[in-house]
């Protein structure tokens, strides 16, 4: 398996020239935030990413966990690096000073984590996880709460677990039927949810798990759910983890990746009256605490996403150098990379991955914007655009990684399906970007509906706008006026797509469902190529100066045009298909299938 290495040209390029972090910095108040920290900071995440995480990402893949007497036992050396990654400081990054984070900007928390990531996606699950416990906790937990378990999870020294699913209960929450009892001071929590990432294991003193469920005399469906805190260990009169609480992995699950993630299936109450939780919140409305959460894990799995594509590509590459095929008139041989299809992968890859880094940073700079507002009104638009965003980055992200890794064993051709190479681990672990925090369909449904439909295409409106601005600045720039007219097309559908969703949406209760992931797509693909011509934009503006590095520069332009060529086109069949609406998706009776 190759090595990884941060790509910190292009993250400096987005960060500094693209996104202008000192300015972002300066206006937020930020004073002794700036791009050089920035920069010693990524370069810190890097060398742990590199020299610690990644060589640990194999042996993840090929121990995975256990399940023991004790609790679930992680693969070797995960509980020593994650002690590393504690120590030095890296979990509470982007966290509010409040209960002792950094308050580092978004944008930076996002470029490091794409560092974890791509090192290890299955080790970095764990402070994702926490990361969302911690922002549901300090928005809707009471000060008694924050104060008992915030410094803690901030810090890393206890992780959070994020416990949703039930056997009956996946996409559709309505059907929770965990249960929490009053009693005194506390609730007795009743219950079994499955499939919980880094539900247990030995890295820390304590998880802090939080858990939905139902109030005895709660409404039926979402707005019966509330929401839990249940610590693994209950807190002593110190403080500290004291009594065991009766929350127990009862299994591991057997997946096809991210095998160094235990996905646990937790028991609350097994053993007497229930597990002992404390409410979150108020009574029935746990859902909107949790959404806090799932946004904060949504853009994170969209991170995930790039980071292990990012690693697909650059082990394809390394391969394609290598690996020799073509034979010349002088017998000597060749590299694939030679080959125009080889290329064309590669390009594919690299193209890709280089877009969804953009967009990443763009969205996790909208929420540093919406943190930094100088008043509720411009804190609400920077919030709907990062609504729009969300679906786009988790749903759009995780599904172009699965061609692009597809695309990182391909090339490897029989050496890709072979795990020796390690080229299938990236194919097997992106595998449930798709799935978890939301399928794809789900985030499909959360764009049209509650993003899109739900603000009458406001907020998609002005992003539409921007996009419209960005071409029209590059049909005066020489070399770009094709592109140009491509993203000017490329929008045009998308205002057209919009009309047709806001006109056909009331037509029938199957429109809107139906054509949401190909809209979803379509976006994706669209904001794809504003990020790339943003950034074919600011390349050309460089170049003009006289400055920067002329090679990453043009590289940047070449890699937008094959976007232009390659990707951007797939807005058109996204659209084409949207058109079409439900009828023929909901053509035939069940039993014609
Ligand atoms: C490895 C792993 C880790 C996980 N980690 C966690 C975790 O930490 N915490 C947690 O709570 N959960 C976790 N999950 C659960 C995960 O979030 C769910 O599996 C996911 O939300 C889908 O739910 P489901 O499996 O019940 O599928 P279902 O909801 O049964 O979906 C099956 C299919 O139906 C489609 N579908 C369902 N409802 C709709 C709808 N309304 N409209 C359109 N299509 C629909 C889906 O898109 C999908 O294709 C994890 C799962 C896995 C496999």
């Amino acid at each position: 398996m190759s090595e990884y290495q941060f790509p910190y040209k292009d993250a400096r390029f987005l960060i500094n020239d693209l996104l202008d972090f000192d300015r972002m910095c300066a206006d937020a108040g930020l004073e002794e935030v700036n791009s050089e920290l920035a920069f010693a900071v990524l370069e810190e995440a890097a060398r742990l990413g590199s020299e610690v995480l990644a060589p640990l990402n194999k042996i993840g893949d090929k121990l995975g966990s256990r399940l023991e007497e004790d609790g679930v036992h992680q693969a070797a050396g995960f509980a020593e690096a994650y002690r590393q990654y504690v120590d030095n400081g890296w979990a509470s990054l982007a966290a509010d000073e409040e209960f002792g984070g950094q308050a580092m900007p978004r944008l930076l928390a996002a470029s490091v984590v794409e560092i974890w990531d791509s090192s290890n996606v299955a080790f970095s699950l764990c402070p994702l996880l926490t990361t969302g416990a911690v922002e549901a906790l300090a928005k809707h937990g009471s000060d008694e709460l924050k104060n008992a378990y915030l410094p803690n999870m901030v810090s890393g020294e206890w992780t959070g677990s994020m416990c949703l699913t039930e056997p009956a209960a996946g996409s559709d929450l309505a059907a929770v039927s965990t249960k929490a009892v009053p009693e005194g001071e506390h609730y007795l929590i009743n219950g079994q949810k499955i499939f919980i990432t880094w539900g247990d294991h030995q890295m820390t003193d304590n998880i802090i798990h939080l858990v939905l469920a139902r109030l005895p005399d709660a409404p039926a469906g979402v707005r019966g759910i509330s929401l839990f805190l249940v610590p693994k260990f209950l807190l002593d009169e110190n403080g500290q983890p004291g009594e065991r609480n009766d929350a127990h992995c009862v299994g591991v699950e057997h997946k096809l990746g991210i095998h160094g993630s235990p996905t646990c299936s937790l028991n609350f109450g097994d053993n007497g009256d229930g597990a002992i939780g404390y409410l979150v919140g108020e009574p029935n409305k746990g859902l909107i605490a949790m959404f806090t959460m799932m946004n904060e894990a949504r853009q994170g799995v969209g991170i995930q996403s790039l980071g292990v594509s990012e690693r697909s590509y650059q082990q394809a590459r390394a391969f394609a150098k290598e690996r020799l095929q073509g034979t010349n008139s002088d017998g000597s041989r060749f590299p694939i990379i030679e080959f125009p299809d080889v290329r064309r992968m590669l390009m594919m890859m690299k193209a890709a991955t280089e877009a969804m880094r953009g967009l990443i940073y763009i969205a996790a700079a909208e929420t540093d914007r919406e943190h930094a507002a100088a008043n509720p009104e411009d804190a609400r638009k920077h919030a709907a655009r990062t609504g729009v965003y969300t679906p786009i980055v988790k749903g759009w992200i995780s599904e172009l990684s699965q061609e692009i890794t597809y695309l990182g064993t391909q090339i490897h051709g029989g050496m890709g399906y072979v795990e020796e190479t390690g080229s299938t681990q990236h194919y097997r672990d992106a595998r449930i970007m798709t799935i978890y925090e939301g399928t794809t369909g789900i985030q499909g449904l959360d764009l049209v509906g509650r993003k899109i439909l739900g603000d009458n295409g406001e907020a998609l409106q002005e992003l539409l706008d921007e996009i419209h601005a960005t071409a029209d600045d590059m049909s005066d720039v020489n070399g770009l006026s094709g592109m140009a007219r491509a993203l000017l097309k490329a929008v045009q559908s998308g205002r057209e797509a919009r009309a047709w969703l806001l006109e056909h949406a009331s037509e029938d209760r199957n429109v809107a469902a139906a054509v949401s992931v190909n809209f979803m797509m379509m976006m994706g693909y669209l904001c794809g190529g504003w990020v790339m011509g943003r950034s074919a934009l600011k390349a050309a503006e460089i170049l003009d100066s006289g400055n920067g590095d002329q090679s990453f520069l043009n590289t940047k332009q070449m890699t937008a045009q094959f976007y232009f060529d390659h990707l951007l086109p797939r807005c058109n069949s996204c659209f084409a298909t949207v058109k079409t609406g439900s009828k023929s998706t909901m053509a035939l009776d069940i039993d014609q299938f």
